[in-house]
């Protein structure tokens, strides 16, 4: 009941549901929506139903994309996104892997020539399950957790 309160609780935008906790700020410094007009509720470590927590963001006036909200299952990869209009979910899905990040992620790799050449880097993912990516410049392949955004 208290989920679909806070869903429904904006006019226009996009509600990103299911973030696991503590990622939900990186995802709002990933996708400098701190560098919007628009308003931006985050809420942290909010429980569910199940009695677990997870982080919700909700953004005004924005629609996030399928390609926008795919970029986002490398920090949440159950994470589902409401479209609303009119206080109304007009549009609810599940991100989805991509095959690729290209221009949003920084190469593990300090030798890499995507650190000193003018490229969108791009990173290929190589395994679902455990979240692998190879990088499309370095051909090195790294867990997840080594990743940071793009300075
Ligand atoms: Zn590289």
């Amino acid at each position: 009941m208290q989920h679909k309160l806070q869903v429904e609780a904006i006019q226009h935008g996009s509600v990103i549901d299911h973030i696991p906790v503590q990622q939900g700020v990186k995802i709002i410094r990933f996708f400098n929506l701190t560098q919007t007009d628009e308003k931006i509720t985050i809420g942290l470590n909010l429980a569910t139903h199940t009695g677990q927590q997870k982080d919700l963001i909700k953004v005004e006036n924005t629609f996030i994309s399928d390609e926008q909200a795919n970029q986002l299952a490398l920090f949440a990869p159950r994470a589902t996104i409401n479209q609303i209009k009119n206080f109304k979910v007009v549009h609810k899905f599940q991100v989805q892997l991509p095959d690729s990040f290209i221009g949003v992620l920084a190469c593990p790799n300090s030798n890499c020539i995507s650190h000193h050449e003018p490229v969108d880097t791009r990173f290929y993912v190589k395994k679902k399950s455990t979240l692998k990516l190879k990088c499309h410049y370095c051909e090195k392949t790294f867990d997840h957790s080594f990743f940071r955004e793009l300075d």
